[in-house]
């Protein structure tokens, strides 16, 4: 990555905690550039994207946007809105998990009640049958958020996983021991900004790091689904689990809503198990614009798309 791309992808990476940008984006409401990568404002809207991928055989995890909130009141809102959602999947014939962020939850507020939310929806999720994810934040957060998923754990509640992310130095370690536990991961390369001292500056490392991280897991055969986009490390894995004899039904392959698309349809095709993460809400912004800075090129396509209104 060049100097110049770097510096606009920290930029917009500030512009993701930014509490006024994001006041403005829920007011102005989701513009077509957005709509490629959010799938509607309301959890109907949503459900009728999942039921579209489904019919394709891709499998979804739902998240209701919302992160970094500033009362705990919100976080029992969203985590009422999150027992509904599990409810509401249980009552229709459609294939999706949840994922949600523990900052939405509460956990820069009150961790011991963000752990009461997160404990109630993953407990609802049991009774329906349902698995959660808790997404990885930034480095504030990444302790905290592998103590909640052991915590939930050790208190009987195993249908929940969480996110490595392969930038991080400590990564390796993680995996190792949540592996030894037989937690279910989800590998990615991380999306936050973060200071060298705790991750690798050069993508070369970031993506020599992730491909260790799944040897690791699919040689231990804790279930693993590896969320990129990147057909390089896809490939790798698709060979590295044919050569080893490691069966599809290990591991699957995850990717976000709105790109790639027509890969995510491909491997459904050959086999692999696929699973879209498909965002709802009102609170897109800080999501948005992360996916902005993954690819500095899609704020020309915004811009372009602005322009044909
Ligand atoms: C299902 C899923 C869940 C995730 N959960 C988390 C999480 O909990 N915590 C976290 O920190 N990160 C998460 N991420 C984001 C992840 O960390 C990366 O930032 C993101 O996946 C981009 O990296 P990549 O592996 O696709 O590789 P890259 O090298 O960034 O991209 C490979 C190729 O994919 C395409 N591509 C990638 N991103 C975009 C984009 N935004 N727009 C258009 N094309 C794109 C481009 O063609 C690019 O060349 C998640 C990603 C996925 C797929």
């Amino acid at each position: 990555m060049d100097l110049g791309t770097r510096i606009f992808r920290s930029l917009l990476l500030s512009l993701a905690g930014n509490k006024l940008a994001e006041k403005l984006a829920a007011k102005y409401g989701l513009k077509r550039g957005a709509q490629r990568f959010i799938a509607g404002r309301t959890l109907d809207e949503a459900l009728a994207r999942v039921r579209e991928l489904n019919a394709q055989g891709i499998g979804v995890t739902l998240d209701h946007l919302g992160e970094g909130i500033r009362l705990t009141a919100e976080a029992a809102v969203y985590r009422d809105e999150y027992i509904r959602l599990v409810e509401s999947i249980r009552g229709t014939n459609i294939q999706a998990t949840v994922s949600l962020k523990p900052t939405q939850m509460g956990l820069k507020l009150d961790p011991e009640n963000c752990y009461a939310n997160i404990r109630d929806i993953v407990a609802a999720a049991r009774s329906c049958s349902n698995f959660v994810t808790l997404d990885m934040e930034d480095t504030a957060c990444t302790a905290a958020t592998i103590g909640l998923v052991r915590r939930l754990r050790a208190d009987g509640l195993s249908n929940v996983g969480t996110v490595i992310q392969a930038y991080l130095y400590r990564s390796e370690e993680d995996v190792e021991r949540l592996t030894r536990e037989g937690v279910t991961l989800r590998l990615v390369k991380g999306a936050y900004k973060e200071p060298r001292t705790l991750a690798y500056p050069r993508l070369t490392d970031v993506d020599a790091n992730f491909l260790r991280l799944i040897k690791l897991r699919l040689d231990s055969g804790v279930y693993t689904a590896i969320a990129t986009h990147d057909e390089r490390i896809i490939d790798w894995t698709k060979r590295y689990a044919d050569d080893c004899g490691i069966t599809v039904d290990r591991f699957e392959f995850q990717m976000l809503y709105g790109i790639r698309s027509q890969s995510q349809k491909q491997l459904a095709d050959e086999g692999y198990t696929v699973r879209c993460y498909v965002p709802y809400g009102r609170m897109w912004y800080p999501y948005f614009v992360r996916r902005l800075a993954e690819r500095p090129a899609n704020v020309m396509f915004i811009v372009k798309n602005r322009n044909r209104r």
